[in-house]
């Protein structure tokens, strides 16, 4: 699992990652300023917008291209999504199509089975290993000259971010609104690559070890639904079922209906409901990855020994909506 010689462990840059730290110190100065609930209301409405364009931007749009929207609309998903100050979109994007390229394979460059929990918490990207965008990775977005600057100057909406809220509410919203919300929402969006292969249930087949989880789809604007997300990656929605919370996809939809973004595509009923397919000794499977994980698994003799080629449909098989 984690040794020393991992190369890919011996890559955080510590002295570039100072702010990173800083930033987490921050929340002491919380202790300087005298409190208002007012300030829990900004940091929480910062959080879940900045959190909705992580997932709306980064996530569904630019790494999946999971709905149509217009130019203007994609530059203001792009720098909503780096409000969040998680670095360029077309680097967060590129890493991200390699991701499901190699789920806990060992190219895979934040799988917290194969390098431990922090390594897929933070320790990746800050590692200096993984500076560059994946060009090759992200050749239809990197197409426009406007994602180009933006990703070049990723520091740019975070700055304007705080500089606005200090403009608005002083110090008081600056420290809750702009930097104790990013904390929380650095480690709400990094469980996705952590937390979210490790705990929760297996609904599909898919040769990674992704989960849904509820809490986390809660903390992550409809993230959580991941294993759902593995098997069938392209679509606008994560939560496929109604019980399956996704705020991500309701504003999604709201924005369809302003006719702000178009073609959302969805999972056909056949992709949903391919595990009522699934053989005993499948399900078995399934139900002993959620609790030991996909590794500690007792391999019964009726299971075939090749997992079947589920993980892709067809484009064919989406439907669209607009
Ligand atoms: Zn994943
Ligand atoms: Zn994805």
């Amino acid at each position: 699992m984690q040794t020393g010689s991992d190369p890919h462990r011996d890559g955080v840059n510590w002295a570039k990652s100072i702010p990173f730290f800083l930033v987490h110190l921050t929340p002491l100065l919380a202790f300087f300023i005298p409190f208002k609930w007012e300030y829990v209301v900004v940091m929480v409405a910062s959080y879940y917008a900045r959190m909705f364009f992580v997932t709306a931007g980064y996530h569904r749009y630019f790494s999946h291209r999971a709905f149509q929207t217009s130019r203007v609309f994609q530059f203001i998903l792009a720098f909503g999504a780096e409000m969040s100050t998680q670095k360029g979109v077309l680097w967060w994007a590129s890493h991200h199509r390699h991701h499901h390229k190699e789920s806990d394979q060992p190219d895979d460059v934040h799988s917290p089975t194969l390098r431990g929990f922090w390594w897929s918490q933070v320790g990746w990207i800050l590692s200096s290993r993984y500076d560059e965008p994946r060009w090759k990775d992200i050749k239809d977005f990197a197409r426009f000259p406007e994602l180009v600057w933006l990703n070049k100057f990723y520091y740019v909406p975070p700055l304007l971010g705080m500089l606005g809220l200090y403009l608005v509410g002083g110090w008081g919203w600056a420290l809750w609104g702009g930097l104790i919300s990013q904390v929380l929402l650095w480690h709400g969006t990094f469980t996705i690559n952590s937390l979210s292969h490790v705990f929760g249930g297996r609904r599909y087949l898919t040769t990674d070890t992704s989960r849904n989880n509820f809490l986390l789809a809660l903390i992550t604007c409809g993230e959580g639904w991941h294993n759902n997300h593995h098997y069938h990656q392209n679509t606008a929605n994560q939560g496929w079922f109604w019980w399956e919370v996704d705020l991500t996809y309701y504003v999604l939809r709201m924005l369809s209906f302003l006719g702000i973004v178009w073609k959302l595509k969805l999972p056909e009923h056949q992709t949903k409901y391919v595990h009522l397919t699934y053989t005993e000794a499948q399900k078995r499977r399934l139900k002993l990855q959620s609790v030991f994980g996909q590794g500690a698994l007792p391999v019964a003799d009726e299971e075939p020994s090749v997992l079947p080629p589920l993980a892709a449909p067809a484009p064919a098989a989406l439907i669209k909506r607009s």
